[in-house]
């Protein structure tokens, strides 16, 4: 739902031309503090004096500065230089591929990292700026602070396509749930969302319902059953999972127990060791390869907490 709105609705940005990590991490450093319309201005002037990463390591800081001039906070462009230089001297011309290589260089930040890596590289990893921020806490009901955030925003992202839903979920902060008098009518998320409205600075934590979930956690050597949640599934399309049991026999003899909370949901979740049901459709995944795998948070959770992962 969410993408769909994004690919038909989104604004045609010109850094949304390709997928070039230069041309991403250079409008995701000029957005800092930076209005869209201002950024649009100098992106495209900047990109002529400095078609390459290398044409940029190259150059002198004072040209660097001058032709950053109209956008301020010249420390980005200080950084931007200096990352340019360790990219390519440390890294052959070649951005790091992964949100954690991203971070170590100058000037990028968690969320920097994060909107390059899935933008750029297809790195299943969730973004949080501000847009980002007032739509979880919209669609939770809740106040969502710190780590929560991520942690929420992860649980929802499309591991398929984080790079699209990244800027999807950006996109409608900037242009549907807005501040103020937020567009739920037309919203793409408005059956998920728990508030369709303004979060009132006031209002209590959202009660959570309270719900029993059970998995079926099936091993032989070196490998574990997973399944795929359906592509069109409204949560975390496409990714993998192990396969949900309809009914138990009591919970005493659960294989261990976790607890789990999705948006206003609170999950008991009762892990069991039973062959997979002859009638799903799932894969024999090898142990190695699991963390190449787009994993749910409650399947990483669980293959954790078993000590597979
Ligand atoms: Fe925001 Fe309204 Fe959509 Fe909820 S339904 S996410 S409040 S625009």
């Amino acid at each position: 739902m969410l993408l769909a709105w994004y690919s038909r609705h989104r604004r045609d940005l010109p850094w949304r031309a390709n997928r070039d990590p230069y041309r991403v991490w250079l409008s995701e450093i000029m957005l800092q503090q930076t209005r869209v319309a201002a950024v649009i201005e100098h992106y495209h002037e900047f990109l002529r004096r400095f078609p390459t990463l290398q044409k940029l390591a190259a150059a002198r800081e004072a040209t660097v500065l001058a032709a950053w001039c109209g956008l301020g906070y010249y420390r980005r462009a200080r950084m931007l230089h200096a990352a340019a230089k360790v990219i390519v001297r440390e890294h052959g011309g070649k951005f790091p591929a992964t949100e954690e290589g991203l971070r170590d260089l100058p000037g990028i930040g968690r969320y920097t990292a994060a909107a390059i890596a899935s933008i750029a590289f297809d790195d299943p990893i969730a973004v949080v700026d501000g847009n980002v921020e007032r739509v979880l806490q919209r669609i939770s009901g809740r106040r969502l602070v710190g780590e929560e955030l991520w942690t929420t925003a992860n649980h929802l992202l499309d591991a398929n396509r984080p790079g699209a839903f990244n800027q999807a979920m950006m996109e409608l902060g900037a242009m549907v749930c807005t501040p103020r008098a937020p567009g739920c009518l037309t919203c793409p998320v408005t059956e998920l969302c728990a508030t369709r409205g303004e979060l009132a600075a006031t209002t209590k934590p959202a009660p959570q319902k309270k719900r029993e979930i059970h998995y079926g956690l099936n091993r032989r050597s070196g490998e574990v059953f997973l399944v795929q949640r359906a592509p069109d599934a409204s949560l975390m399309p496409g990714m993998w999972e192990l396969p949900e049991l309809a009914s138990t026999n009591g919970t005493a003899a659960a294989l261990m127990t976790l607890r789990h909370s999705i948006t206003v949901t609170a999950y008991t979740v009762y892990i069991w060791r039973v062959s997979p049901p002859s009638l799903i459709r799932g894969k024999w995944t090898p142990l190695d390869r699991l963390k190449h795998v787009a994993l749910t948070g409650l399947a990483r959770k669980i293959l954790r907490k078993a000590e597979l992962l």
